[in-house]
């Protein structure tokens, strides 16, 4: 039997269940990545540069394992057909599936495109703890709020590390497809970088052993403040599937016991809950899951939007975040719940043009989780923060950022001004804008908005759109 594994969001040669059997069942293997021009996203968005980063991590380790990754690069059914001219033996193809979103309807068009090479597929389930099918309620729905979502999600068994043995005599390497293999490289040349970056299987284990070392037993005390940076920094490993989801839980799981601990495996069951509620409502990317914020008479206003970006808002927070997404292209957990309640009640910008801004920018981008953020913080989804706590960007940056350390490291404009000024700097009287070496409206903006007012006004819009539903 001569088969292909088509490696996509589990980019590992270990603990992947459709590469162990794989080796196990085919008599000649070949590694396989497909590079889809329909996915592309644009030259300077980084979610796509680190993936295609993750993936050339990939190829480099084949290599040191004497194996071939093999790049196709081009339409989905012109390559599998070039696969199958080049291998007209080739007679199975294994695949990690995925559940939701375009890799979905990928699948389906690729199920389609196998029957008629006459190649079998045979699918699995890799990238969550929980499949998005696995957990239902006792009448068979599916859960809509989490915590009895978790409380089930707690009592099942947990999937163990899989272990794949690479055999090498198994493996076809002598074919290259040169010409797309080019078009990839061509491609990666391209592509922006993060400096001092650095992905691949090995840097996940260190990143995971490191943080249970050092920041679980304490994560749920610290894992609120920015500049503690003491959450793991591993979604951008999990979101190509550099490492294992098993292998974290595996890992966590043996651990001394400690309420971080605790919090910790709850994040990732927050992982699972969202791909469930993606898998659920197939239409979330376009569509607020509550149909009564479905009239919401969005302001959407560009200007805004654009000093949003930029993190040049006037909320020092805010700014601080924005600035630290565009640098790193990750955000912290807290700050991504301030920006998007900031996009979408205190500038009334749709929630679709943020989840769509964060897909450009976010190296840990995973459709799922982001649309469910999104969903969350924007009110409109299933177990949502309700429209009427919005976040108040002062609070919380006086709150999560006491001192103001993080902000000086994103905003230095503000660099010189004391712990209780920074969080206003729109307060500072002229003889402090002096003392600090900042001048608000030509250092710093003024605050684009009044949070009092707009909070009164998104309330009112969030009702009004209520209103028209009932
Ligand atoms: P840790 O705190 O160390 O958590 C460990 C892991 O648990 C994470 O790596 C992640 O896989 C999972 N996790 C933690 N919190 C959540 C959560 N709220 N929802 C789902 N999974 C979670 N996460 C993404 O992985 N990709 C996204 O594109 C994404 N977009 C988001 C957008 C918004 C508006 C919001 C509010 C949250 C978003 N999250 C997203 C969830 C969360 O912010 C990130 O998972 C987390 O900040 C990643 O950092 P970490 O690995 O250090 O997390």
């Amino acid at each position: 039997m001569v088969s292909v594994m088509w490696f996509r969001r589990d980019l590992r040669l270990e603990d992947n269940v459709a590469l162990k059997q794989a080796f196990q069942e085919s008599d000649s293997l070949l590694l396989l990545f497909h590079v889809n021009p329909e996915q592309f996203l644009g030259e300077d968005s980084l979610n796509q540069a680190v993936f295609f980063n993750s993936v050339e991590n990939l190829r480099k380790e084949c290599e040191k394992n004497k194996a071939t990754l093999h790049i196709l690069y081009g339409d989905l059914e012109e390559s599998f057909s070039k696969l199958k001219k080049e291998f007209p033996q080739w007679s199975d193809v294994y695949i990690n599936r995925d559940e939701t979103g375009f890799g979905l309807e990928r699948d389906k068009k690729a199920s389609v495109i196998f029957k008629q090479l006459g190649v079998k597929a045979h699918g699995y389930f890799d990238h969550h703890i929980h499949s998005a099918r696995e957990i239902k309620t006792d009448s068979g729905t599916y859960y809509k709020v989490f915590t009895p979502y978790f409380n089930k999600w707690t009592e099942l068994q947990k999937p163990t590390r899989v272990e794949v043995t690479v055999d090498h005599d198994k493996l076809i390497n002598e074919v290259r497809f040169t010409e797309d293999e080019e078009q990839f490289e061509r491609f990666l040349d391209k592509q922006v970088s993060i400096k001092g970056l650095q992905l691949g299987n090995q840097v996940a284990h260190e990143r995971l052993a490191e943080f249970i070392e050092h920041d679980l037993s304490s994560y749920h005390e610290s894992r609120d403040f920015p500049l503690k940076n003491a959450t793991s920094h591993l979604s951008k490993h999990l979101r190509a599937g550099e490492l294992s989801i098993r292998t974290v839980f595996d890992q966590v799981s043996r651990s001394k016991d400690s309420l971080g601990k605790e919090t910790f495996i709850k994040e990732l069951a927050w992982r699972d809950f969202y791909n469930m509620v993606y898998a659920s409502h197939p239409d979330q990317k376009f569509q607020s899951i509550n149909s009564s914020f479905r009239h919401i008479k969005w302001e959407n206003n560009e200007e805004l939007f654009n000093k949003w970006k930029q993190g040049k808002t006037g909320f020092p927070l805010v700014d601080a975040a924005m600035r630290q997404l565009k640098e790193t292209g990750w955000m912290h957990n807290r700050l991504r719940m301030v920006t998007a309640s900031f996009l979408t009640k205190d500038l009334l910008i749709d929630w679709r043009w943020g989840e769509q801004y964060l897909q450009e920018m976010l190296i840990d981008y995973d459709s799922a989780s982001n649309i469910g953020g999104w969903q969350w913080a924007a009110s409109t989804g299933t177990d949502s923060v309700p429209y009427f706590r919005i976040f108040n960007p002062t609070t919380q940056s006086e709150k999560y950022d006491k001192e103001g350390d993080f902000i000086k490291r994103y905003v230095p404009e503000l660099k010189r001004c004391t712990k209780s000024k920074i969080h206003e700097p729109s307060k500072l009287s002229e003889k402090e804008q002096s003392d600090f070496g900042v001048i608000i409206g030509k250092d710093y903006p003024e605050p684009i908005v009044s949070h009092k007012l707009r909070r009164n006004l998104a309330i009112k819009t969030f009702e009004e759109s209520k209103n028209e539903h009932a």
